[in-house]
């Protein structure tokens, strides 16, 4: 199956969840058997030989295909969750995204300095997102961070806001 056919199956929904934004729905993707066995296996072939211990999930799109993708690698996951989500002692960032200001966290023992992460979210727009899970998994000491999304969109350069020897990868791109 060609990256192109997966593409399509990406649903666009205009307006959503407010006027001007055009809100990639990745639902209609996981949806068909074939699509979501073709996206598991791109993700582990990207990933196999890098010796990922955990994988990170972002709430909430990040924990469809977080998990799925750590069985295949034989890694351990970690939710990164919204405020008064996560039961233990945590770490959190704050950061400025589309659509108002947000802060999440991570359980303080969720990872150490052995660990090499695969940061896993559903779609890269601005990067506010995913520059504030970057700090806050840095912020626990790990060995090495591999960034990835299921989806990029381009025009917004949200991949600009990382640095530069971060290897981040994305499987769809508009
Ligand atoms: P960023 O922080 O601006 O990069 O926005 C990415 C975050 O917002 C991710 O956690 C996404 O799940 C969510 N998001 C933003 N736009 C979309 C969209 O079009 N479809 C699905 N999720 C989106």
């Amino acid at each position: 199956m060609s990256i192109e056919t997966l593409t399509k199956s990406v649903r666009n929904i205009p307006d959503f969840p407010i006027p001007g934004i055009q809100f990639k729905d990745i639902t209609t993707l996981f949806q068909s058997a074939s699509h979501l066995k073709e996206l598991s296996e791109i993700l582990y072939d990207l990933y196999k030989e890098k010796g990922i211990t955990k994988v990170v999930g972002i709430e909430s799109r990040g924990f469809f295909m977080g998990p799925a993708t750590a069985i295949k690698l034989n890694a351990g996951f970690v939710p990164i969750r919204k405020p008064g989500k996560l039961p233990y002692n945590v770490i959190e960032e704050t950061y400025t995204k589309e659509y108002g200001e947000d802060t999440i966290q991570i359980h303080e023992d969720a990872l150490n300095e052995d660990d090499v992460v695969l940061l896993h979210d559903d779609l890269l727009a601005t990067g506010g997102t995913m520059v504030a899970a970057y700090n806050l998994v840095k912020k626990l000491g790990v060995k090495k961070i591999y960034i990835n999304f299921l989806i990029e969109l381009e025009e917004l350069e949200g991949r600009l806001h990382f640095p530069t020897d971060v290897e981040i990868n994305s499987i769809i791109k508009f």
